[in-house]
């Protein structure tokens, strides 16, 4: 395949090279294997079309000016894997071997990873699924492992830009003792309907509150929510959010930038005492929140006044892209480079 224009881009699906898979069968996993067909052939029964057994994870490789090319704390993704597949009964990828194949990933598919100057990554999508004929509702007895990769442009073609949030109670996206907190695609599933009516109604994505009692803030569809009042850093302590290690990240770069960090509960009211707020994860990093409007209560809490990024978020953003594509000081030793 060959390369993409870099600048036009965008968060889709460009053709690579390669992508890498192993098996599971007979209590154990196989040999990575480097493919360039694009489809896999499954057993129609298998339990990841049935029954959801399916987790995933997302993660990238970035080019520095120095034309190394830098993984940002892909262990993180290797054990949270790990976790959702002991959440919903799959055989467990190892860490060791995870790392061993986005490595050989992104290496076949070197010519991928777009040039520093573009502000554009090559986005790695792992996942892991049940296999094999299955009718009745228990775990698979084989799973596939597949990495693949795909280029993707700057989140934010016109710059750092804030948007509209909705909060909708007639939705949830996951349940306290349900799957929240592990990356399973049933989670996405449940979010499909409600983040279709608020793009439709304009805003960027729904913040979700907390299933049980609706009182406190969840997170914001595929990403995780925080708010900046008084120095400090304050994200949800929920049981039903995704641990996002772009927020894990960010925690510390509030604490290294001398803000203090709160990881607690949020009252839906209390958006109204904060001075910046955001959405984070790898897709964006960080996603400024421009206002959160509350339709049943019809409600608006506004952050942003001249519809520009705050100071604060701005400064986390430059951080962490900093770190990621090597312009930055990696102090926690969270990058990876790719010999
Ligand atoms: C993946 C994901 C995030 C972001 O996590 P990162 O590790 O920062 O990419 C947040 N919320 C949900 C529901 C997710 O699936």
């Amino acid at each position: 395949m060959k390369n993409p224009d870099w600048s036009q881009l965008t968060f889709g699906y460009y053709p690579t090279d390669y992508n890498v898979r192993c098996e599971y069968k007979d209590g154990k996993w196989g040999e990575l294997q480097l493919s360039q067909d694009t489809n896999i052939n499954i057993h129609m029964a298998s339990s990841c079309l049935h029954y959801g057994q399916e987790a995933f994870e997302g993660l990238k490789a970035f080019r520095g000016k120095d034309g190394k090319i830098r993984l940002f704390r892909p262990e993180e993704n290797a054990r949270r894997l790990a976790d959702s597949a002991h959440g919903i009964m799959m055989a467990e990828f190892p860490v060791e071997k995870f790392l061993e194949a986005v490595k050989m990933v992104v290496k076949a598919n070197e010519h991928f990873v777009p040039p520093y100057e573009s502000g554009a990554s090559l986005y790695i999508r792992p996942l892991l699924i049940g296999v094999g004929p299955l009718v009745g509702v228990k775990p698979a007895s084989e799973y596939m492992f597949l990495v693949f990769v795909t280029p993707v442009g700057p989140y934010f073609k016109d710059g750092f830009k804030p948007t509209p949030m909705a909060i909708m109670r007639g939705y949830d996206r996951a349940a306290p003792l349900g799957t929240g907190t592990i990356k399973v695609g049933g989670n996405y599933a449940a979010s499909l309907k409600p983040g279709h009516i608020a793009h439709e109604k304009g805003y960027s994505a729904v913040l979700f509150l907390d299933a049980k009692e609706k009182k406190y803030l969840d997170e914001c569809g595929p990403a995780n929510f925080f708010g900046i009042k008084n120095n400090t850093y304050i994200t949800p302590d929920s049981p039903s959010i995704l641990p996002s290690i772009t927020n894990k990240s960010l925690c510390q770069i509030a604490e290294d930038l001398g803000m203090k960090v709160e990881r607690r509960h949020i009252p839906v009211e209390e958006l109204e005492t904060f001075e910046e707020a955001g959405a984070c994860g790898t897709a964006a990093v960080i996603s400024p929140i421009l206002r959160v409007d509350d339709l049943d209560e019809n409600k608006s809490y506004v952050f942003s006044k001249d519809g520009k990024a705050g100071p604060i978020s701005t400064k986390m953003y430059e951080t962490l892209r900093g770190i990621q594509y090597g312009d930055v000081e990696d102090k926690h030793g969270w990058v990876t480079i790719i010999e």
